[in-house]
């Protein structure tokens, strides 16, 4: 799941983002406006520009692939919403593409990671750690970016403050792909080239599957195992058990509710 963060009809409809809604830490917007560069590049039109690219490169390489929108002109979706998608498809992993805007002098890149909050991100704070330093890892390799001079250490930040973390029941990271108020970082987020060297930038190590917390969407146990090497059986095989027991899920507006994963998909 590749959620391009903030959209271009934001600004317009400030009675839409501005509605506050539950994080479970905190109550706040439903979505913002995001930042620009000084000469007007905004970072939504950046944000889906890149996931586009992505997204057109991994269905090449076969991958299924959800967007959180689907065109940059629209409003929303809600922060909360974002997350909902990536755990209606039960995403492998989900990425929220962002660009900051940070001090002038400050540049470089971060991925940003759950942090705990308890009876929500406990099990993806493993798996998104994992995640978040293999894409660290390759962005750094293939953009040349450094890692931010301001925020983070090493390139990596972990917060319990951001809806689209604070909800998500599969592995999700953010990644803050440069400082849109810095010179240097605002020429490179300008240049199509860029854009798409990064879109390309190598998929992380292991299989996506590896990082999965949740069985595909509409799978069985037996379908979910086939042609995968031993070790990925034996993963595959634990998250089964997992889901096999009635949990609590955090749902929209903070409530909760027990849902049966295995038993939605065998059906
Ligand atoms: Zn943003």
């Amino acid at each position: 799941m590749l959620d391009p963060g903030h959209n271009g009809g934001n600004a317009a409809h400030p009675e839409i983002i501005n509605q506050l809604v539950n994080v479970i830490t905190e109550r706040k917007p439903c979505d913002t406006t995001g930042t620009q560069t000084n000469a007007g590049y905004p970072e939504h039109a950046f944000t889906f520009d890149v996931a586009t690219r992505l997204a057109g490169l991994l269905r090449k390489k076969g991958a299924r692939v959800v967007l959180t929108r689907n065109s940059d002109t629209g409003v929303g979706p809600c922060i909360t919403q974002r997350a909902a998608i990536g755990n209606r498809v039960h995403a492998d992993v989900a990425i929220s593409i962002h660009a900051d805007g940070g001090p002038p002098g400050g540049y470089g890149f971060e991925v940003i990671e759950p942090g705990l909050v308890p009876g929500y991100t406990d099990k993806i704070i493993a798996p998104s750690r994992r995640l978040g330093l293999d894409i660290r890892n390759a962005y750094h390799a293939v953009a040349g970016e450094p890692y931010s001079t301001y925020i983070g250490t090493a390139g990596i930040d972990v917060r319990t403050d951001l809806g689209g973390l604070n909800l998500s029941r599969v592995p999700k990271v953010f990644i803050e792909c440069a400082n849109m108020r810095n010179t240097a970082d605002a020429a490179r987020l300008t240049s199509a080239a860029f854009r798409q060297r990064v879109a390309a930038a190598p998929p992380p190590r292991p299989p996506v599957s590896l990082y999965r917390t949740h069985p595909p969407w509409g799978s069985c146990p037996t379908a979910d195992f086939a042609g995968l090497s031993r070790r990925a059986v034996r993963v595959n095989a634990l998250l089964w058990i997992t889901h096999s027991h009635r949990r609590r899920h955090p749902v929209e507006g903070g409530t909760s509710q027990n849902r049966t994963h295995a038993d939605r998909c065998c059906r």
